[in-house]
Parts: C-alpha cells; sequence; structure tokens
C-alpha cells in the first residue's frame, strides 16, 4: 500500500466563514496503480493533489505515505519526503526557457548533489523513456507542446519517485498531443509506476484505470476499470 488517507479534511478559514474544501476523504491508492481523479470545478481536487502531492498537509486526519505519517511532518521533513516521492507534471509545463531539453530534466538531480556524469546518464535515460532521445538538446520553445510536456515527464521521473502526479497534464495541447501525452502516462504505469491523474475532462480520465470523482470535498465514486482501454 502506497497511499492511505483517512478522514482527511482540510479547512480554510475566509474572514466569518469555514470553507471544507476535504471533509473526510479516505483512500487508498496501491502500488502501481493509474488513478484519475475527476470532479467539477471547486470540488477539492487541486487540495487533494495538493495534500497526496505533500505540498500541503491536512487540517485533520491521516496520510500514510509507505508507511509513513506525513499529516504531522514539519515543513522541512514535508519537503524533503516531497522530493524523494513524488515526481510532479503541471498544465504549463514548467520548463526553464534557456536550459536545453537535457539541462532541464537534469536539474532536479543538481539540486540532490548528484555528480555530473550520473546526471547526464540518468537525464538521457528519463529523455530516451519520453521518446525524445533525438531532442535533448533543443530549447523548449524548439520543441511542440506535445513535446516540452514529455520534456517535464522526464523531469519528474529522473529522481525516480514512488509516485508520478499530474495536474490537468493535457490542459494546454491539442487533442492529439493529449493522447500521446496520456499514452506515456499509460506506458509509464505499466512499466510500474504509480500515476495519480487531476483533471475535469472524462476523455483524459477514460486513460485511466481506476477514476476517483470528488464532490465538495468528498469522495462520491470509486470506478475501476477490469482492463484498460484500447
Ligand atoms: P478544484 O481543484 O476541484 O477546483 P479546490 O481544491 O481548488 O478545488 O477548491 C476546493 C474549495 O476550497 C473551493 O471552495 C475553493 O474556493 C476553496 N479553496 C481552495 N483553496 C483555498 C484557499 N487557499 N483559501 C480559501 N479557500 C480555498
Ligand atoms: P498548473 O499549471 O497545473 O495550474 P501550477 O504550475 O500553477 O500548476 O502549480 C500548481 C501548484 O504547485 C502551485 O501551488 C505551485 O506553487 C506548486 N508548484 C509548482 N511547481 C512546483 C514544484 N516544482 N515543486 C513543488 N511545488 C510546485
Amino acid at each position: 500500500m502506497t497511499i492511505a488517507l483517512s478522514d482527511v479534511r482540510k479547512t480554510y478559514q475566509m474572514g466569518d466563514t469555514v470553507v471544507n474544501a476535504l471533509a473526510g476523504v479516505d483512500l487508498v491508492i496501491g502500488a502501481g496503480e493509474f488513478t484519475a481523479i475527476m470532479g467539477p470545478s471547486g470540488s477539492g481536487k487541486s487540495t487533494m493533489m495538493n495534500i497526496l502531492g505533500c505540498l500541503d498537509r491536512p487540517t485533520h486526519g491521516s496520510y500514510m505515505l509507505d508507511g509513513q505519517e506525513v499529516a504531522t511532518l514539519g515543513d522541512d521533513e514535508l519537503a524533503i519526503t516531497r522530493n524523494k516521492k513524488i515526481g510532479f507534471v503541471f498544465q504549463s509545463f514548467n520548463l526553464l526557457p534557456r536550459m536545453d531539453a537535457h539541462q532541464n530534466v537534469a536539474l532536479p538531480l543538481v539540486y540532490g548533489g548528484v555528480a555530473k556524469a550520473e546526471r547526464n546518464e540518468r537525464a538521457a535515460k528519463a529523455l530516451a523513456m519520453v521518446g525524445l532521445e533525438t531532442r535533448m538538446h533543443h530549447l523548449p520553445n524548439e520543441l511542440s507542446g506535445g513535446q516540452r510536456q514529455r520534456v517535464a515527464i522526464a523531469r519528474a521521473l529522473v529522481n525516480e519517485p514512488t509516485i508520478i502526479m499530474a495536474d490537468e497534464p493535457t490542459g494546454n495541447l491539442d487533442t492529439k498531443s493529449g493522447n500521446e501525452v496520456m499514452e506515456i502516462f499509460r506506458n509509464l504505469n505499466a512499466l510500474g509506476r504509480t500515476v495519480i491523474l487531476v483533471t475535469h475532462e472524462p476523455d483524459i480520465a477514460e486513460h485511466a484505470r481506476r477514476v476517483v470523482h470528488v464532490r465538495d470535498g468528498l469522495i462520491v465514486r470509486d470506478e475501476r476499470k477490469e482492463r484498460p482501454p484500447c
């Protein structure tokens, strides 16, 4: 068991009003699952993503990640856990424009103090996993949107995280590039990685093997498919 949320609540105080962004979420996600979190705007998806991704802590409840309670960690410990265990992919790619694909992918390893030769090797391997071995020395603006997002996926992979979290990863892509990006997540999942996707698009959620529907800060439906769709 990789992830277990138990009675997770998150409240925000807005003047006199208390917003229950998460109102008691129980969720277990096993290693190697491919899960989409779906729901309308304001349902609590981002809040859940921020908690699952160790960017934020619950107000109440427990979050066990790889057997460690993270709900009660301090900021520094939370950041260490995040950097070690989670790879993030964002809607807006978040690549550095003056660095080529290979340098962008190697960056988390620079922060992690990995020596140069090993950085180069691991970044090249991660780029090969997303089919960009021939684009290593292109700048982001020399790549298509889909290719940029694949660079971002390679960057998320380079630290060999337990979990890859993607927040609306196809939101800035056309349908064809979006499907290519989803195909990469499916391949990574087939190779055993845990993938969690946040989306409000049913067509994108279809690529996952499990869809968790969120509404008003609660899980209202949890669907599993027996086989991945073709
Ligand atoms: P989604 O990602 O599904 O759009 P969010 O998790 O962003 O939903 O928001 C869930 C609820 O919590 C919404 O009512 C939103 O307005 C509220 N909320 C989210 N973040 C904050 C915040 N920092 N301060 C106050 N309210 C917030
Ligand atoms: P999107 O483009 O999908 O809306 P954002 O780039 O706005 O995503 O990022 C979503 C949240 O994650 C923001 O709160 C942001 O501060 C945080 N964030 C962005 N990049 C990182 C990162 N590399 N590590 C940790 N948190 C990040």
